[in-house]
């Protein structure tokens, strides 16, 4: 029989042997789930180049599988140079619609360094829910989101309801989760680009010709199927030679940016403006009969004019204005060509009429 003295060895030799065995399953088990995680997220892309979708995506990856309580994505907008919460997880205690961010100093460190931050004590802004000084705290572990080219697109932070730190394991894992959703999203952001630059005009930001051509056929077709009615104007700014050789190219330009403006700020959302050629537009009016088009197409006008008659834009004392032809489906026929050649042929009338009119029907709407 085993002495008590051999039994204890022996219970001390296996409960050693478990925690090691218990050491490396966990690590092992930690290691599926990194696996796990960055296939997933390399996975995206192959499914959506939608920015929102795919954050959606990686958020519901790490909301089933990382050991964190919460998460937040922070999106650099370029242009404005604003920082735009763009996705989170966590912060169950936040009322809703309310944002519940971090002191954004520490986003900010993150996106000034272009480094990791690791912070204890970390507290939020927007906690309506805690009286005055019972705010919880929480450890931060944030890190830049930086392309290929080391250019800085965001900030992705991990939160835990606790003073305990991350591991330098975790931490290394979430980095290499942060390089990997940054490279996600560079890849979608650059689809976004380069589908952008095939269907817009890249002085005006609006559709161009091309893409105009192949919604026009959608349109049609579907004004044909549920009976429904379609104005076509073509517009064409009066005058604009002259406008080049009075200000310069570089201010004909701007006036061609100004106008796309003031059509865009009077259309609604449904309706398709596009830049046609040089200085011509066209507008796709769905759901829009003849008379109402014309309307449209007045109003157009006589913003035009009102936004220049304010600024110093004059051609021969002259208002900048432009002039406009419309046709209609079903009214003037059933094809794209037939259509714009009809909406072409008024608008040539407008001109030789004397510019700055709307005509349809080959009847004038000057004052209409
Ligand atoms: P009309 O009233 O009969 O339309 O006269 P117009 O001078 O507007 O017409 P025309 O076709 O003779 O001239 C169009 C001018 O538009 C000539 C061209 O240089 C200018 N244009 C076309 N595209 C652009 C552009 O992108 N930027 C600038 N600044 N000018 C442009
Ligand atoms: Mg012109
Ligand atoms: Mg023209």
């Amino acid at each position: 029989m085993a002495s008590p003295t051999d039994l204890q060895q022996e219970f001390e030799a296996l409960s050693k042997k478990y925690h090691e065995i218990e050491a490396v399953n966990r690590e092992l088990s930690d290691k599926l789930t990194e696996l796990y995680i960055l296939y997933n997220i390399s996975h995206i892309l192959s499914t959506t180049f939608n920015i929102s979708q795919i954050l959606k995506s990686i958020f519901q990856l790490f909301k089933n599988s990382l050991h964190v309580d919460s998460a937040q994505l922070f999106l650099l907008e370029p242009l404005r140079k604003e920082l735009q919460l763009s996705e989170k997880y966590g912060f169950s205690k936040l009322k809703s619609g309310k944002v519940l961010i971090p002191d954004t100093k520490l986003v900010e460190r993150i996106i000034l360094t272009q480094n990791p931050l690791v912070m204890s004590d970390v507290t939020f802004t927007g906690l309506n829910d805690h009286p005055k000084g019972q705010n919880p705290y929480f450890t931060l572990a944030g890190f830049p989101l930086l392309t290929g080219e080391k250019q800085i697109i965001g900030t992705l932070s991990f939160f835990r309801g606790t003073n305990q730190n991350f591991m330098r394991s975790e931490f290394d894992f979430l980095k290499r989760i942060s390089e990997e959703v940054a490279t996600c999203i560079d890849r979608a952001l650059l689809f976004r680009r380069t589908h952008e630059s095939t269907i817009l005009d890249e002085l005006t930001g609006i559709y161009n010709r091309r893409h105009f051509n192949q919604t026009f056929l959608t349109e049609i077709k579907r004004a044909e199927r549920y009976k429904r009615n379609l104005s076509i104007l073509m517009i064409d700014i009066d005058d604009f030679k002259k406008i080049n050789d009075t200000f310069g190219h570089l201010k004909g330009d701007e006036i061609l940016r100004a106008i796309t403006e003031i059509m865009k700020e009077n259309l609604r959302k449904a309706d398709i403006l596009s830049r046609y050629g040089g200085e011509e537009f066209v507008v796709l009016l769905p759901e829009t009969p003849l008379n109402n088009g014309v309307r449209v197409g007045n109003k157009l006008r006589k913003k035009v004019q009102k936004n220049f008659r304010t600024t110093n834009y004059q051609i021969d004392h002259h208002d900048v204005t432009i002039s406009i032809g419309i046709s209609n489906f079903p009214l003037d026929g059933y094809s794209p060509n037939k259509l714009l050649e009809t909406a072409d042929q008024r608008l040539y009338r407008a001109k030789s009429l004397g510019k700055n009119k709307t005509i349809a029907l080959e009847e004038t709407f000057e004052k209409a």
